[in-house]
């Protein structure tokens, strides 16, 4: 089963994890008012499908040239007006396939001050079933073609289930992403929490791509994918 990106990160914040304050909207209407309620100065309208890849999706009834399923935007107005274009709208990316996804539902999120991109996901070890953090520096880009081009740039950092995160996990995965300062800091209840909540809620999938370092050196969490163990619906 997956859920929204919005209640990924609803999910996430309830950790003790850094995400944007942020408002799901399912009409037009809704928009101005969401953005309004949120600090500013920097908008984005983000659609919410069962797919990534959403940044360079392009809708199939609007132009090549209509921006994609990911918006930054100046003001309330102009959040409302992509939110216009967007809703009940087809976004088509690289993993909906060529029919697409119709967006009936668009978080409108606080805009964060990007310094770095950087990828991050727990995942479940086919082979001996225990969780494993894979990170990169190389984050914003989907992560087969990372795999592809420069598989150097991405480490795997298996959890042993008997200890949870240690400090040392924690600092494998500081040394990999190249933290340092506010974010380094950040990654000593970070890195646990993410593990906490995969754990947790049986997750079988945690994807945050990106994971950023902001300008002002501290780590959030801009996108979250999360697919849960089917099974564990029923325990
Ligand atoms: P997808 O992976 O489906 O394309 P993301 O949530 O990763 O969607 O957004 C794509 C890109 O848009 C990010 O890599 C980031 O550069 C930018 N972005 C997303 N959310 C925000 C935000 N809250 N503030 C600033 N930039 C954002
Ligand atoms: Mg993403």
């Amino acid at each position: 089963m997956n859920i929204h990106e919005h209640q990924a990160k609803a999910l996430l914040k309830g950790f003790g994890l850094p995400v944007a304050q942020g408002v799901a909207i399912f009409k037009h209407e809704e928009a101005e008012a969401a953005a309004k309620s949120l600090p500013g100065p920097l908008y984005v309208v983000k659609s919410q499908i069962h797919a990534g890849g959403r940044g360079k999706g392009r809708f199939k009834e609007l132009g090549a040239d209509a921006k994609g399923g990911v918006r930054l935007s100046k003001t309330p107005a102009e959040v409302a007006a992509n939110a216009r274009e967007m809703l009940g709208h087809t976004l088509v990316t690289k993993q909906t396939g060529p029919a697409g996804k119709q967006v009936n539902r668009l978080y409108i999120e606080d805009g964060a001050d990007i310094a770095r991109e950087l990828y991050c996901s727990l995942l479940v070890n086919r082979e001996t079933g225990e969780v494993a953090f894979v990170v990169s520096t190389e984050g914003g880009m989907d992560i087969e073609t990372v795999a592809h081009d420069t598989p150097d740039k991405i480490v795997t950092v298996d959890i042993d289930p008997g200890k949870g995160v240690t400090a040392a996990d924690t600092e494998k995965i500081v040394g990999a992403l190249q933290l340092d300062g506010a974010a380094k800091a950040d990654a000593a209840t970070v890195f646990p929490a993410l593990y906490k909540a995969f754990v947790d809620t049986d997750m079988s999938l945690l994807e945050v791509n990106p994971l950023i370092v902001m300008q002002d050196g501290h780590l959030r969490l801009l996108d979250a994918k999360v697919s849960f163990d089917n099974n564990s619906l029923f325990r």
